[in-house]
């Protein structure tokens, strides 16, 4: 009997303590609930979840991993785990993608911005560097052309670290522009981004400044690209289900967006500029292929992240 009265306040007292959800608990709980479905990453997924409901950076979190989840909390938690569960991109969860190091409001109007086009912006960066001293590095009268922009990423992303340089960025979405906007206000680079709703070189063309032949230093794109032979089926549900269509399909072979891109693009460029499109790794061949064809010298794949062929760069002679 005494040592029954010894024991089971302990027991109470250590039940009571797992009843409560706390951040490590719930962490734990999503960890497993989104491995269990198969999901990619799943503990950073929780984390990302945690600290967009608690409104505190990730690494935050570990810092008071008993603090118990308020009922809201713990609604809005369930309610987000429920869309992942189906699939839900986690940066439309959270509203949020980072790029080049840099945060990017997205949602559904938007794709998703990706490690691979880092490779685009690094290209660009390091060529314009070698090509200018120190003193031209801010990228004073440097034009840039980014068409099929999206969230705004490449485009906010250049101007973010040449600051004194230029862009026009093209989408057939309106809706995808207004989420562009909102990214350029948010990096402080607005007066130095025009958005234009158009197909393509469409807008850029009719552009009094960037529309001219060899106004351009850098024409950026990643257009939609995956071919007809690649969809479904090499696409994820979390991309499929979720992210926009337009931005994503490029035709029988991928490379619908990139023939017409080539076709009207590099004559805007001038002597010296580059133009850099991304593309499905199993059509960079080809594409190099159209580069060289439209003209273009030096063309080379680059490769991503992950050592796919991923992007094709081609100067202007
Ligand atoms: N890389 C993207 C994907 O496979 C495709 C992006 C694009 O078509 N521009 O999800």
């Amino acid at each position: 009997m005494r040592s029954r009265d010894h024991y089971t306040p302990r027991v109470t007292h250590r039940s009571a303590a797992s009843e409560t959800w706390t951040t490590r608990r719930l962490l734990t709980w999503m960890g497993q609930t989104f491995a269990a479905k198969g999901l990619e990453s799943p503990r950073l997924m929780a984390e990302m979840l945690m600290a967009h409901v608690l409104g505190c950076e990730r690494l935050r979190l570990y810092m008071d991993v008993d603090r118990p989840a308020s009922p809201l909390e713990r609604e809005a938690l369930r309610d987000l785990v429920a869309r992942a569960l189906k699939h839900e991109p986690v940066q439309y969860l959270v509203g949020e993608a980072w790029f080049y190091g840099l945060p990017f409001h997205v949602d559904p109007r938007v794709l998703i911005p990706r490690p691979s086009t880092e490779s685009m912006v690094q290209e660009v960066l390091q060529h314009h560097r070698a090509r200018h001293g120190a003193a031209g590095q801010d990228g004073r009268g440097v034009m840039i052309a980014d068409v099929c922009t999206g969230s705004g990423c490449i485009a906010v992303a250049l101007l973010k670290n040449l600051p004194e340089a230029r862009a026009v960025a093209t989408d057939l979405s309106t809706e995808a522009l207004e989420v562009a906007r909102r990214n350029a206000a948010r990096h402080g680079v607005s007066e130095r981004v025009e958005f234009l709703a158009g197909d393509l070189l469409t807008p850029v063309l009719a552009h009094a400044a960037a529309g001219k032949a060899g106004a351009l230093d850098f024409l950026v794109s990643n257009p939609p690209y995956i071919p007809d032979d690649e969809w479904p089926h090499q696409v994820g549900r979390n991309v499929l289900d979720h992210e926009p269509h337009l931005a994503l399909r490029g035709g029988a072979d991928g490379l619908d967006h990139v023939r017409r891109l080539l076709n009207d693009g590099p004559a805007l460029v001038k002597p010296g500029g580059l133009v850099l499109v991304e593309v499905a790794t199993s059509r960079a061949r080809a594409a190099a292929s159209l580069a060289s064809g439209a003209g273009l010298g030096h063309v080379r794949v680059v490769r991503d992240h992950e050592g796919l062929d991923r992007v094709i760069v081609g100067e202007r002679a």
